[in-house]
This record gives C-alpha cells, structure tokens and sequence, in this order.
C-alpha cells in the first residue's frame, strides 16, 4: 500500500488524501447515525411493548382471579392491533399457559420458546431478531401470573436496512463528488509546486540564474518561492562573481602584471595565429625579438622599482608605434616582441625598426630622472627564414643577439650562417641566461699575494654557475658557451659591476689598497661597448680605475691589434690596469708586446705546474719574469701549489702569486675573515692563511 502511494504523483497524493479523509468522515458519521437510531428505534419499541404490556396485565388480573381462560384471551385481543408483536402468553402461577395469542393464524413456533421458567420476573431481552418483555401479573399486591409479549425487530432491522442503502448510495455520490472535488481543489497546491519544479528544471538546463519564479500565495507555498528566488539570487551572484575571477584570472594568465602587455603565452596564441591567417592568405609575417641595452644596469645602480618604472615607460613608448592589427607582447624581463603582420616588402621592417630604434632612443624621464636607453632588435620573416612558431622565435632570437653583439641600438635580419649554434647549444644558452636572472651566477674570489712581503695585494674574480641540476659548474664548461653564444657580454657585465662593487665594499671595510682582476673574454674584449660599460660600472660603484685590474689574453688582442691597442689605450686613460692572462700559451710576441699598454704579466698555470721538474718549463718561467722585468711590467705566476714553486719563483724575483698553496677562490662570505686576518700588519697573517686554504 505504502509502495502504491509512494508511486502516485503529488496530484495523486493529494486527490487520494482529500478523498480518503472525507469519505472516513462520511463513513464515521453515517456509522454513528445508524448506531443513534438503531438504539432509539429500540427504545421506542420496548416503551411501547411496556405500556401494552401493563395496560394488558392490569386486564388479565381479572380474568385469572375468576380463572376464566376465554376473558384472558379476550384481554389479550387488543394485541392483533399491533402489527409487529409476534404474540404474547399469559402464564399462571404454576407455570401453566393460561391464555396464548397469535398475531398469524400460521402460529410462529418461536413463541414456544416463552416458557414460564422465567416467571414472576419484569424485564425485556433483546434478541437479533425478537425483544421480549415480561410483565408480571399483579392483583392488589399478589402475583397472579406472567405476560410475555414477543415483539418482532424486523421493522427496527428493516428500517435500519433501509439507512443502510440510503448510506451507501449517499457514500458512492458522496465519494465521486469527493473525488472530483479533491481533485480540482488539489491543483491549488499541486499546480505551484509543479510550476516551480518546472522552472527548477528549465533553469538547470538553460543555466539561467536570472529568472525569477511567480510567487502566487502568501502561505508557506510563498514562502518556499520566495526561498527559491533568494536562492537563484544568490546563485546569480555567485556565478558573477565566479565569472569576474574567470576573467580576471584569464587575463592575469595571458597579460603581463606589469606592462599589461601580452605575455608568452597569449604571445605564441597570437603569433599562431598571424601564421596561420598569413599562410592562408600567402602574405608576409615578421617577428621583432626585442631585448633593452644595459638594463640590467639601470635595475642593478637604481633598483628593481625604477627598473620597473622604465619598463612600463617602454612598453608605453612601444604601443603608441604598434598598430591595432600587431601585437606586441613582453617575454620576460627586458625582452619584447612584435609580430608585424600582412608585410607587402621586408624593406618596409626595416623603415619600421629603425623607427622604432629611434623613438626608444628618445630621452626617457622618470621621477626627474632623464635615462637614455637603447635596444637591440633581431628579426625574423616568414616565410624567407621559418614557417612555424618556435622556429621564428629562435631565429628572432638568434639575429637578436647577433644584433647585440655588434653593439647597441641596432636592429639585425637573421640570416641562414647565423644558425651554427645547435639546439643543444641553444638550449644550454636559454638555461644560461636564466641562469643570470635568477641569480645562479655568482662570484669567487681568490688572493694574490706579494712574494716578498707576503701582503695580500688583490683578488681575481672567478665566476660559476650554481646549476639547479647540475650544481657548481666550471667556468671553463660555459665561459666558451657564453662566448658562442654572445651571452659572455650581459654575463661579463655582471661580474664587472659584483666584483667592483665588492672591492668598494672591502676597501671601505678594511681601508685596504687592494686591487679587483676581473677575467675579459675574447668577444667582450671585442664588444665596441666594453670601455662605455667598465666606465659606467666604476661611475656606479664608486670604484677607483686604478683598483680594476682587466685580464685579457694575448689572442683576444691579436685579431685586430690596432683597434685592441686603441682600446687598451683607452683603459689606460681612464686609469684601469690591464694584465695579459695564460701569458705564455699565446704568441708571446714580443713586438707586440711592447705596443701593449699593459702593465703586468700572468704566467699561465701550466708552467708553474712543472717549475723545477720540467727543464722547459722553469725556463719559460724564468725568462718571461726576466722579460717582464726588462719591460717594467709587473710579473705575478698563478696556479702556486707548493712551497717549492713558491721559493723557486721567489728566487727568480717572482713580484706576485696566485694559487692554491695560499688559498682556493673563495665564496664571498668566506672574505671577511680572510681580510681581517690581513688588517694589522702581521707577518703569520699569510703562513694562517695558507694553512686555513684546505677549508674551501
Ligand atoms: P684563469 O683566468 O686563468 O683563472 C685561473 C684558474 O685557475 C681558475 O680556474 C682558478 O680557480 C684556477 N686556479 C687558481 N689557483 C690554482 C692552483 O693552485 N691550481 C690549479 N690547478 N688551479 C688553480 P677557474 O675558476 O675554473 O676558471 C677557469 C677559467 O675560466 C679562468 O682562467 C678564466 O679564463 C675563465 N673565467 C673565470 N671567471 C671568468 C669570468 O668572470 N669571465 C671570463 N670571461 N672568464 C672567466
Ligand atoms: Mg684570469
Ligand atoms: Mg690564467
């Protein structure tokens, strides 16, 4: 049953309820009715048989004090008046039938069951079917005899028959009036219930939050519409507000925070884009690769703020020259690019570039500031040197750094004989320039000593790369891959700018004359902007030219020895010392050598190695102090090892040294100890020193 119901919808429910209740009810009354009159029918009928009874007793007394049979029967007579009394005996004192009526001449048998073995008792039984009363017979205080009169309760089960019927015809009209009126009257609640899970479902389906639902009665129905519209409020809500975050964080993703420029990713969408568009409608593509001239400077001198500031001031600059149907996006730190679309010639890049080269070279002022900052431009055309994303990123990015390689402020078409660097390489150049911003650079130091007095004089700034993966890494494992690479130049910066800036700081720690020898590699010994930037980075950290010390080496001068000495030249100007490095293992030409404006010699390691055991070697040692001598150069041997190539280089006249016998190049938090033991004069200061070596 409970099965049954559960399955019925809510309008079945509540047709079935309404029905059930008011047919129950109808039920309940009708059974009440029944029960009222069937026991008032009753009633009436034993008062009426009573009153007979005694009217018919008081007769009879008569007749049985003369004991006279016929008077009694006659007494009996009036009986036949009422049709449903049965019959009715008159008993004497011995319990004999005294007089007998029957109501039908067909004598009912049942009125032989009124035997007078209940005599002399007044009363009445009820029976399904008869009710009998008795009656005594009494004569001036003396019980005479019994009268007892049978009545038939047909007429009493008949007319209650007859309810009967009349209820249950009024039941069926009753319950199908119920029913139909159930049914219509259930809509008042079914029907907003059902509108409601009506729009429940159209709103989940559509996903419109902005509809509202029709409240339609101020009742606890109300209530729940009510609820369901907050709901959807608070939905709708809720659901702006998701959309908001959406946006936001899509164009977080795809923007750049500071510049609000593109970022990579939104980039590479765009140039896939343009590619696909210029490969349809066979039209020309060119991607600039943009990189800042010494904006490391600027963020390294004037903090990482004003850089920000700059590079806002850039990209500004930048998007006034980009058309709407362009895209310039910012890659990272200085780089930018752009993808100039629907070229007709590639002469046209060029007027565009130069342009571009031109504005940005424009006076840039920030918080009274004036800055002059430049930028290199490599570019490259699709479809003359790549036909897919990556490929005119890398060949952008290759004629970049060539483009930054010649010096600044200039603009460079990428060219097929530019692609010598494999991709390995490549990739080993993109973990080497990331590897200078997140700063896994970092610099030692190493002393050099005066050999007579046993003063600390200087230090060599050793550059290496802490590798996530690889840990520390040898300069001679990447050096020659900056070199390739060209990345030697913003690296080379990078250790002139730390290593002056931290000889500033020990001197003005320690008050010590000491000098800082910072490694030049070939292509940075080459870069026209080598003198600008050494100028630039004593202006900034204050350093005295005379406490730089430039060691370069004898090829590095010997490609183009008039404009190396021109420059060589310069340096000594402005005041910075130069030392030729791994003198020895060059051309040592001496014809040369004299032209140098140079002011020490570094005999190479590989000749200390084997002084006193190599005849050949000792030799070279030894004549090339001689020969520093006869030139007023200064001598230092580098690679000391042991006591014996210290006192044979001593011997000799050796002015300097450099090695591992005083100490390995050290990390910077290992120098203040190192110099402190240095401050006040002390002889033990290096013979400490060089016992304490082993621990780095
Ligand atoms: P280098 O300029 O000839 O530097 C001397 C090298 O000899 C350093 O190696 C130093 O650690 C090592 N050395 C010093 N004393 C001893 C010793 O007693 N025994 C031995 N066996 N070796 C000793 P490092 O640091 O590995 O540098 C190797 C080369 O990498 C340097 O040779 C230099 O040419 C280059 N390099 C290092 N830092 C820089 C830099 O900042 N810029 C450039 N362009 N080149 C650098
Ligand atoms: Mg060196
Ligand atoms: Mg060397």
């Amino acid at each position: 049953m409970k099965k049954l119901f559960d399955k019925l919808s809510l309008r079945g429910k509540l047709t079935f309820i309404i029905t059930l209740t008011s047919c129950l009810v109808l039920v309940l009354t009708f059974i009440a009715i029944i029960a009222l009159q069937w026991m008032s029918l009753r009633n009436d009928l034993l008062q009426d048989t009573q009153v007979l009874s005694r009217g018919i007793g008081e007769n009879c007394a008569a007749a049985m004090i003369f004991n006279d049979q016929q008077a009694a029967a006659l007494a009996l007579e009036p009986l036949s008046s009422t049709p449903h009394i049965v019959g009715a005996r008159l008993f004497n004192k011995k319990q004999e039938i005294f007089a007998e009526f029957y109501q039908d001449l067909a004598r009912d048998s049942s009125i032989d069951q009124l035997s007078a073995a209940i005599i002399l008792r007044q009363g009445h039984t009820f029976s399904s079917t008869y009710l009998d009363v008795f009656e005594p017979v009494i004569y001036e205080g003396e019980t005479l005899g019994q009268l007892m009169i049978r009545v038939d309760l047909a007429k009493v089960n008949n007319v209650l028959i007859h309810y009967g019927w009349v209820g249950l015809t009024v039941f069926f009209i009753y319950s199908l009036l119920a029913f139909l009126l159930a049914n219509s009257f259930q809509r008042l609640i079914s029907e907003p219930i059902k509108s409601l899970a009506l729009s429940m479902r159209t709103i989940s389906q559509e996903k419109n939050y902005s509809h509202r639902v029709q409240k339609c009665s101020q009742d606890e129905l109300g209530s729940l519409f009510d609820s369901f519209n907050d709901m959807l409020s608070e939905i709708e809500i809720r659901d702006q507000e998701l959309l908001n975050s959406k946006v936001h964080l899509e164009h977080q993703a795809h923007h750049d925070p500071l510049t609000k420029l593109a970022n990579r990713l939104l980039f590479h969408a765009r140039l896939e884009h343009s590619l696909a568009r210029a490969k349809r409608m066979k039209s020309r593509l060119a991607v600039l690769y943009i990189d800042l001239d010494r904006f490391k400077n600027i963020n390294d001198s004037l903090g990482h703020d004003f850089g920000d500031k700059v590079l806002c001031a850039v990209s500004e600059r930048m998007t006034s020259l980009v058309r709407e149907a362009d895209t310039l996006a910012r890659l990272g730190g200085d780089e930018f690019v752009i993808i100039l679309e629907q070229l007709r010639r590639n002469d046209d890049v060029g007027r565009y570039v130069e342009k571009l080269l031109r504005e940005l070279a424009q006076t840039i002022k920030i918080s009274d500031q004036k800055l002059h900052l430049t930028a290199s431009i490599g570019i490259s055309l699709y479809p003359d040197n790549a036909d897919d994303v990556d490929s005119l990123m890398q060949t952008a990015d290759i004629a970049m750094y060539q483009a930054k390689n010649k010096g600044s402020n200039l603009y460079q078409f990428y060219s097929a004989d530019m692609n010598s660097n494999t991709r390995e390489s490549l990739l080993l150049e993109n973990q080497l320039r990331s590897a200078l911003k997140n700063k896994q650079l970092t610099l030692h130091y190493q002393p050099q000593i005066e050999l007579k007095t046993g003063n600390l004089i200087g230090f060599e700034a050793l550059i290496r790369w802490n590798h996530p993966e690889l840990g520390l890494v040898s300069p001679l494992d990447f050096v020659p891959l900056a070199e390739a690479s060209g990345l030697i130049v913003p690296i080379g910066e990078w250790v002139l700018y730390t290593a002056c800036k931290q000889m500033k700081k020990i001197q003005e720690q320690w008050q010590l004359p000491l000098r800082m020898a910072v490694n030049i590699s070939p292509r940075q010994f080459l870069h026209p902007s080598l003198v600008q930037t050494v100028a630039e980075v004593l202006y900034r950290t204050k350093l005295k030219p005379g406490s730089l010390e430039l060691e370069i080496t004898e090829s590095m001068v010997m490609g183009n020895v008039e404009q190396s000495i021109g420059k060589m030249n310069e340096f000594n100007k402005m005041g910075v010392e130069l030392a030729i490095d791994d003198f020895g293992t060059g051309y040592s030409s001496l014809e040369y050598l004299k032209k140098f404006p140079i002011s020490k010699l570094k005999i190479d390691q590989s000749f200390v190695r084997e002084l006193g055991v190599d005849a050949n070697d000792t030799a070279i040692v030894n004549s090339v102090i001689a020969l520093s001598k006869s030139m007023g150069l200064e001598v230092i041997a580098e690679g000391i090892e042991t006591i014996e190539q210290l006192d044979l280089l001593k011997e000799e006249g050796c002015d300097q040294g450099q090695g591992y016998l005083f100490s390995k190049p050290l990390p910077k938090a290992a120098l203040p100890s190192l110099l402190d033991s240095f401050l006040v004069t002390d002889p033990e200061a290096l013979s400490r020193m060089m016992q304490n070596n082993n621990g780095y």
